[in-house]
């Protein structure tokens, strides 16, 4: 799950973490009263959308008096953004943060993620932070240094150090990264974070650490423990068919392609969409139903596979091992009887019960091209586009 920056740098302000001060402000706010309060003689006016690349995008503006404030918060509410994150179709902004302006010194870049590799937390972190980190990681991958972080022992004090080096720090800032980065760990493990960046970290011209952005992800199969966090969803900022699907606890994940796959079981699903690309084709989600997948969860996954446009043909893959799979075709059978179907629908149904459930599909009133084995659904689709 992921959340606005606003909401991360308050969770960083409720864990000591150093960061501007800030207030959101939605269309209905005034933003002259925000800028007013938080004072001084700058602000920056930051769109708050789940993607990044904002900057570069023209989501992030300095601004030097009131009236500018609110006039560039007025342009970013208006803004389509459009970022390297977001694809060509952009993002409407609902929410702008006002900061307080930040003399910037210098910017560095930090973030901690679990990584799969040394199946331990890390610290990733550079001196060259700002917005061409990516361009920096690609090219000189030596001014990147990674730091795993033994769980059991937590984060060493000579772990810290090495970072505050690798970061360039010197005066009160290696002292200030030494705590920053134990309230960021503890943050990081308090609230089942998988991800966390700060890019950029930077170093004020009085010399002091300050986290001048920052981005948070959770690991959603924590939420159940972390309602606090939960709270602070944005169900506007997700995808509308990814969030249905998780009312509906499907897992469902939007892909680029455009074909439609309803998969019992996560590796069955997997091995469907390799197969799909293997054959030429592309598939336009992955869709688990569960292992024990129910007419009624069929009718729902197959409602969301049809809400999407993109989708120009539908391969259903259910392997009956708990489920029988006459109960599924029926569940199909239906649901597509109960939708307007434009789209050519290939089953694949094997296990208990398989024959039956091809009686039912060949006997229902929509057309439904019945697969042999899984090779020849997948071709059978792609030739179906
Ligand atoms: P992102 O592009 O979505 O990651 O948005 P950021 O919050 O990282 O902002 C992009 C850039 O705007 C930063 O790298 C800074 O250069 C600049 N910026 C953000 N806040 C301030 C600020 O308070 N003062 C100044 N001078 N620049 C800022
Ligand atoms: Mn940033």
């Amino acid at each position: 799950m992921n959340v606005h920056e606003y909401q991360a740098k308050q969770l960083f302000r409720d864990f000591g973490i150093p960061v501007p001060n800030g207030k959101m402000c939605t269309r209905e706010d005034s933003v002259r009263e925000a800028a007013q309060e938080l004072g001084g003689d700058t602000w920056v006016v930051k769109a708050q959308v789940h993607a990044g690349g904002r900057g570069k995008g023209g989501g992030v503006r300095v601004v030097r008096s009131v009236e500018e404030a609110e006039k560039a918060a007025e342009d970013i509410l208006n803004l389509r953004l459009v970022t390297a994150q977001t694809g060509a179709e952009g993002r409407e902004v609902r929410k702008v943060l006002i900061e307080e302006g930040v003399a910037i010194q210098k910017e560095l870049y930090l973030s901690m993620l679990v990584d799969r590799a040394s199946n331990a937390p890390m610290i990733i972190c550079s001196e060259a932070g700002g917005v061409e980190i990516e361009e920096v990681a690609a090219k000189t991958p030596e001014k990147v240094l990674q730091e795993p972080i033994d769980p059991a022992l937590g984060l060493r004090t000579y772990q810290t150090r090495r970072i505050a080096q690798a970061l360039g720090l010197t005066g009160p800032a290696v002292r200030q990264a030494g705590k920053m980065l134990s309230d960021l760990y503890r943050l990081f493990v308090e609230k089942d974070a998988s991800m966390l960046e700060i890019n950029p970290l930077v170093v004020t011209e009085s010399g002091d650490l300050i986290a001048l952005d920052a981005k948070l992800q959770f690991d959603d199969n924590a939420m159940f423990r972390q309602k606090d966090v939960l709270a602070l969803r944005d169900v506007e900022e997700e995808d509308p068919l990814e969030a249905q699907a998780s009312e509906a606890d499907l897992s469902y994940i939007r892909l680029d392609g455009n074909i439609g796959c309803m998969v019992n079981g996560a590796g069955l699903a997997m091995a469907t969409m390799d197969l799909i690309q293997y054959v030429g084709g592309a598939p336009a989600n992955f869709l688990d139903v569960g292992g024990g997948a129910s007419a009624a969860s069929v009718e729902k996954a197959f409602r969301i596979i049809l809400a999407d446009t993109r989708v120009k043909a539908i391969l259903i893959n259910i392997f009956g091992g708990i489920v029988r799979c006459d109960r599924v075709a029926q569940g199909v059978a239906e649901a597509a009887g109960n939708v307007e179907l434009k789209v050519s629908v290939v089953v694949r149904l094997e296990g208990t019960n398989a024959a039956e459930a091809r009686t039912i599909l060949e006997g229902s009133s929509i057309d439904f091209v019945v697969a042999n084995n899984l090779r020849d659904a997948a071709e059978k689709v792609v030739s179906a586009l």
